[in-house]
């Protein structure tokens, strides 16, 4: 099958009440990265009208940040039949970016600052809560190392280089990690709490993170595994992405090391 045959649809969770911090920027990058490359792509709104069937249809998931309420208001319709729908995509490999407030929905439960506990999905083994209104949010740019075995090991095989992550973070959650994986270490930036070092979660091919930035954008090379990851799971082929020109991308990341002066190995192209 030629690169052009293949069809991939983005399922985007509640587009209206979860894309805070440009978190839509992802969606866009996944897609234009597949239609550069010739793929047939649709985004799939996985709102509060999308049934089942719709979430069963869809290769890859995108989850963006919200707010407390927003968060509260996903809750109230992700229950039933649509949020075991979500579990076993996710349970069964289907690759995903779920982006600050996304992850504390896939966990166990969220503590807000006002209000009632929200119970998550319970699919990624964390916990967040939030320490209260009067306690600094955990604000500004964020450099994660990738430290998530597979993934690790999966991007450094893309890209020849350590896997380093730009973003930013706003969020007042603080989130512990269960059992589950932490998706890296934090090199530049507070991550889950700002104590324990470690930043996001990765589960399956579930990619789970407190960077905003947007994430994919900033480090297309992530974008390209969510999208090998799902056209391999869908095709049961060894696909292998061709290879863009990311001039733009790459002098971005360079600029903000620099800034930061966090010490990268090797950069990521
Ligand atoms: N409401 C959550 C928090 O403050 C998530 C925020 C976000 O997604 N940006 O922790």
């Amino acid at each position: 099958m030629s690169d052009q045959q293949y069809e991939l649809t983005i399922g985007w969770l509640y587009p209206k009440l979860m894309s805070t911090y440009g978190d839509r920027g992802n969606v866009i990058c996944i897609e234009r990265r597949s239609q550069w490359r010739g793929y047939d792509v649709k985004v799939l709104p996985l709102d509060q009208s999308a049934t089942v069937t719709d979430i069963r249809s869809v290769d890859v998931i995108v989850g963006g940040g919200a707010q407390d309420r927003q968060q509260e208001i996903v809750m109230r319709d992700l229950q039933g039949a649509k949020a075991e729908a979500i579990r076993e995509k996710i349970e069964n490999g289907t690759p995903g970016v779920f982006t600050c407030g996304s992850p504390q929905l896939l966990g166990h439960y969220y503590e807000p600052a006002f209000g009632q506990r929200i119970e998550g999905l319970g699919i990624l083994d964390l916990v967040s809560v939030h320490p209260g209104e009067n306690v600094r949010r955990c604000i500004g740019n964020l450099v994660i190392e990738v430290t998530a075995t597979r993934l690790a090991r999966d991007l450094e095989e893309m890209t020849g280089s350590k896997p380093y992550l730009i973003g930013f973070e706003n969020h007042g959650g603080r989130t512990k990690l269960g059992k589950v994986e932490a998706l890296g270490r934090v090199a530049y930036g507070l991550g889950n709490n700002g104590e324990d070092g470690t930043e996001g979660a990765f589960y399956q091919n579930a990619i789970a993170t407190y960077s905003h930035g947007p994430l994919l954008p900033k480090n297309p090379f992530v974008a390209d595994w969510l999208i090998q990851t799902a056209l391999r799971l869908k095709y049961q082929q060894p696909i292998t992405l061709s290879s863009l020109d990311d001039p733009l991308a790459i002098q971005a990341r360079e600029a903000m090391f620099k800034r930061l002066k966090v010490n990268v190995p090797t950069l990521v192209q």
